[in-house]
């Protein structure tokens, strides 16, 4: 090996020209003879005229190298002093500047964010973590405080945070603003007095509401009543009515539909006039329920009623249509409500099981609500990726009327023919 490695250091100095055969042999070479020699090099160790392979001492440091750079310096061999010929010093993968921050969870209204340290050179994360200060909101809505309605008409752009337990039926409406969160421990009811389509929440077109916990709950209790000709109509409220696209993000608790216990339908727990988007963990959503005493026809509420589609990406207890009640001797129709419907509906994300409505009334004619329902051109079910593991089911007629399907419109994509309708 020694003769090999002089040999080639002599041809070396006598051939300039052939420098790139002879420092890839050369390489080779000092691979043998760095394991021989025990020493701890990092460039090629010449030998010198004693025999030995240099080890290469401390460098002397002219630049420091960085995780992304190299640096530059002199070093000697400890046992013949000469100098390494290489002055460049490799990369340091761990050489960091911790001298910048990324967010990693952004602040939000509802929590404070976080940021962790960061290396301005190359960007990787460290170890240290600091707080991002709690977002201030430009308008909070305390239900706790006062009584009424609520009309708000900040400007769009706005931050709106609704939070506390309503003191009393209590309706919201944001007119402009979409950013609009929703702090844990919440409850928001509707207002029985609203004369047209009553309602819990309601907010804009491209609204998003983000929810801040498990204990939102966001419902409207009461029947509502209006004198039209000789009938009276009550309707259950809508516990979030939308008008336009609308998406829930965050983590929310119940979101019910009000229910009506004279005559009148349920209401929907969620309804909207645009795409409905759904990235937020709810427990679950539930129309109300409607009953008939005398002179009209009814039906349950919906769980989601949109005019346009539905994306549900994360993850919902269950959902499921109100059921039509009758708790009198008359005969008007009483059919349950549907459990989702909307044009297009996807769903990627978990739902414990979704469910139309019971038609529990006494007549035959009576049907139960279907659990997906859908509508218009272009209309379908994607179910790819869905866990469902309570199914999507119709409900059923008590009194013998047809059940509703479990899913009414074009086969659904990615769900089993056996849950499909006829159920
Ligand atoms: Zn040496
Ligand atoms: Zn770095």
């Amino acid at each position: 090996m020694l003769k090999l490695n002089k040999l080639f250091s002599i041809f070396y100095i006598s051939n300039n020209k052939r420098n790139f055969i002879i420092i890839a042999v050369f390489t080779i070479a000092f691979a043998f003879s760095a394991c021989g020699g025990g020493g701890s090099s990092d460039s090629p160790g010449g030998e010198d005229g004693n025999g030995h392979t240099h080890t290469w001492g401390e460098w002397t440091v002219i630049t420091n190298p960085t995780c992304t750079t190299t640096g530059e310096g002199t070093r000697e061999c400890t046992k013949c002093g000469e100098t390494d010929p290489n002055t460049i010093i490799p990369i340091d993968p761990e050489a960091h500047a911790w001298t910048a921050w990324t967010v990693t969870t952004p602040a939000t209204v509802l929590a404070a964010g976080v940021e962790t340290e960061s290396c301005s050179r190359c960007s990787i994360l460290g170890a240290n973590t600091r707080p991002i200060t709690q977002l201030t909101p430009d308008v909070t809505i305390d239900l706790a405080v006062g009584t009424g309605n609520i009309i708000n008409s900040s400007p769009a752009g706005s931050t709106i945070l609704i939070k506390g337990i309503s003191n009393g039926y209590r309706y919201i409406k944001i007119k402009n603003a979409t950013d609009i969160y929703i702090a844990d421990n919440t409850t928001i009811l509707g207002f029985e007095e609203i004369v047209v389509t009553p309602r819990a929440l309601e907010v804009p077109d491209g609204a998003k509401i983000t929810g801040g916990g498990n204990n939102i709950h966001i419902e409207y209790y009461e029947q509502h009543q209006t004198q039209d000709g000789h009938d009276i109509l009550q309707e259950g409220g809508i516990g979030i009515f939308g008008n336009g696209t609308l998406e829930l993000a965050g983590v929310f608790g119940n979101i019910f539909g009000g229910y009506s216990d004279i005559f009148g339908y349920g209401g929907d727990a969620i309804r909207t006039s645009g795409a409905l988007k759904i990235s937020g963990i709810i427990g679950e959503i539930r129309g109300g329920w409607g009953s008939t005493i005398n002179g009209r026809q009814v039906r349950g509420g919906y769980g989601i009623n949109s005019s346009g589609d539905i994306t549900i990406s994360s993850s919902i207890g269950k959902i499921s249509g109100g059921e039509g009640r009758n708790s009198s001797s008359s005969s008007f129709r009483t059919d349950g409500g549907i459990g989702i419907r909307g044009s297009y509906i996807t769903i990627t994300g978990y739902v414990g099981a979704i469910y139309g409505g019971r038609a529990q009334g006494r007549r035959v004619e009576e049907e139960g609500g279907h659990g997906i329902f859908v509508f218009g051109l272009g209309c379908g079910v994607n179910l790819t990726g869905a866990t469902i593991p309570g199914g999507v089911h119709g409900g059923d007629a008590v009194m013998g009327g047809q059940p509703g399907r479990a899913i009414n419109g074009p086969a659904a994509e990615g769900w089993t023919s056996a849950q499909h309708w006829p159920y």
